[in-house]
């Protein structure tokens, strides 16, 4: 690995010097993702950024349904965090399947985010509770968020600091995950409020995560597993590699979709 230098900002204020001050600048969250990264000598960066130094950088709270949850929030806090067992346990449990207990433990909800690898699990979550992310300069929402694979709307050295959303009444999250990974082959996250469904899937996309309208709406008027058989999903596009071809990871999506539409209709109807 290259020599860096490596900081430690008290407080977000602290950091557009240590930007001005770098000639190559990265944020440091739970690593995961860049110290590999740096390992292999495929970036490296002259400063790493420290994050998890900022005091209440992964804080979680909430105002009555509406959750905020800070960026450096690793995923073993969102699995555990009580808000969010009690408000939106489908978040909890996406976060409980991500890797392994050492990923779980290091890496955060913001680091994957600003990543957004397309097997990611967080973003399909992220466009179904339709969230807001928070940086350091702006609001963005989830629709406008993500920009293709490895790609989001955040401008050079942006920061994301928390995810805000409405905890949606019912919702559930399907998960094929890769065999050796655990990343998602197809993941898919369903929302159900009093006036709406909104559905998001992850894995399979060769933009990335995205929305299923056209299964939103035929869920609207009825809200039943057996309506995954009727969508069509011939004009979405699919990657294909050495994992799985087009027709699988279309398979995939429907059999992730009926099990967390089916999810929620059993805790409606219990
Ligand atoms: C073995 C293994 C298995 C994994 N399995 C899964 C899985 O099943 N599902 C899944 O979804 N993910 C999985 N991951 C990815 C994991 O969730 C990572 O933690 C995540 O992608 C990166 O988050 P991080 O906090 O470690 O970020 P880092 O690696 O520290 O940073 C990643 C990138 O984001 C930037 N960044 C970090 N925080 C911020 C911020 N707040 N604002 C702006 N930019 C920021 C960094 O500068 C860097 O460019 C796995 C990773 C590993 C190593």
């Amino acid at each position: 690995m290259n020599p860096f230098t490596l900081h430690r900002p008290s407080a977000i204020d602290l950091i557009s010097a240590m930007l001005a001050s770098s000639s190559d600048p990265k944020f440091l969250a739970g690593g995961m993702t860049l110290l590999p990264s740096m390992k292999l000598g495929l970036i490296t960066p002259s400063d790493l950024i420290d994050l998890t130094s900022l005091p209440a950088f992964g804080e979680i709270s909430n105002e009555g349904r509406r959750l905020s949850v800070g960026a450096g929030a690793t995923h073993a806090a969102v699995a555990n965090e009580r808000r969010i067992r009690e408000l939106c346990p489908a978040l909890g449990r996406l976060a409980g399947k991500i890797g392994d207990r050492h990923v779980r433990n290091r890496g955060t909800i913001g680091g994957s985010l600003a990543n957004n690898d397309p097997a990611a699990d967080y973003p399909a979550a992220i466009l179904a509770l339709d969230a807001t992310i928070h940086t350091d300069r702006r609001e963005i929402g989830s629709s406008d968020f993500f920009r293709g694979i490895f790609e989001t709307a955040l401008d050079e050295h942006e920061l994301i600091t928390s995810i805000e959303f409405e905890a949606p009444e019912r919702a559930a999250y399907a998960k094929f995950p890769h065999p050796a990974s655990g990343y998602a082959l197809a993941g898919v996250f369903v929302c159900r409020g009093d006036s709406y469904v909104r559905v998001a899937v992850t894995g399979v996309g060769s933009d990335g995560a995205f929305r299923l309208q056209e299964l939103e709406g035929k869920l609207e008027a009825q809200f039943e597993a057996s309506v995954v058989d009727t969508i069509d999903l011939s004009a979405l596009e699919f990657f294909e590699d050495r994992h799985g071809s087009r027709a699988y990871r279309e398979n995939l999506v429907r059999v992730m979709a009926r099990q967390a539409i089916a999810e929620i209709a059993a805790v409606d109807g219990a």
